[in-house]
């Protein structure tokens, strides 16, 4: 099979559908282990500043998304290639570990699930080219961020500040929007944040939303263009305030504790991403 052939059958949504199931089922690995490395990282750099000696378990089995082989965390057992198959293992096992029948969390088949969503409705938004391949790679960084910022509140310099420089270097290459829309894109989306951030700082003393919100913004602006900053902004702060009353009144969310922003960005920016620009101004009357 030629390369060509092989990148036609592959950007069919059902093509798309089945790598998402193996992006995805990669990027629940992402999910977990990314946190607990910086974490790490973070700790042991303290130590070394500070002179102290570094933790042991910071220095002994490096921990990256590849090594070690993926566990079950109540009973170690580890994780064979066909217990690992995405979606299928999980259904199969009915969602328990084979060796210990340790619930494992409908988490990750959901993930799976919706990255081999998303991967398919790019391939019906952009058609079955080898760029709808550059916009699932956005899709995927974007469903990372938001899992990870959901569990930890933590937006990673490694995911937001990569996405940014291929949005710019996608449109200086012409596979996505014009490069001025792009820089001006990241310019727009990383300064409103900013500003909003420092006015609410000013006035109330209190921070409202952390740096790494304004790197995804600003990546954001960099792939769908500036014109789209501002109804990501607002479809994210209605998505954020109607699941934040919703924690309230169901009081799940416990009190001191905040919900991220990242996710409805992330969730904002995938739907303008899936409307396309001419649908997203329509909406808003301003086409
Ligand atoms: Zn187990």
């Amino acid at each position: 099979m030629q390369f060509h052939e092989l990148l036609a059958i592959l950007t069919t949504p059902w093509g798309l559908a089945v790598l998402g199931l193996c992006v995805g089922s990669f990027l629940n690995v992402v999910i977990h282990r990314m946190p607990l490395m910086l974490e790490r990282q973070w700790r042991a750099d303290s130590a070394a500043m500070l002179e102290l000696p570094a933790k042991e378990e910071d220095t002994a089995a490096p921990l990256t998304l590849s090594k070690p082989a993926s566990r079950c965390p109540s009973c170690g057992h580890t994780i064979s290639w066909y217990e690992n198959i995405p979606l299928v293992s999980w259904l199969v096992l009915r969602g328990k570990c084979s060796a210990c029948s340790a619930r494992i969390s409908v988490r990750y088949p959901l993930i799976e699930l919706s990255t081999a969503l998303l991967f398919a409705a790019c391939g019906w938004r952009f058609g079955a080219e080898p760029t709808t391949l550059l916009w699932c790679g956005f899709v995927a960084v974007l469903v990372a961020a938001s899992a990870i910022d959901w569990d930890t509140t933590l937006l990673p310099d490694d995911l937001t500040l990569p996405l940014l420089w291929a949005g710019l270097i996608a449109a200086a290459l012409g596979w996505t929007l014009p490069l001025s829309q792009a820089v001006w894109g990241a310019v727009v989306g990383y300064l409103s944040l900013w500003s909003v951030y420092w006015l609410f700082k000013l006035a109330t003393g209190k921070e409202g939303m952390g740096y790494g919100d304004f790197k995804l913004l600003a990546a954001l602006g960099a792939w769908l263009g500036w014109q789209m900053v501002l109804p990501v902004v607002l479809a994210s702060s209605i998505l954020g305030a109607i699941v934040g009353i919703g924690m309230k009144l169901s009081s799940t969310l416990r009190e001191g504790r905040y919900i991220p922003y990242g996710p409805f960005l992330g969730g904002a920016g995938l739907v303008v991403m899936l409307a396309g620009p001419q649908r997203v101004l329509g909406w808003l009357g301003w086409a």
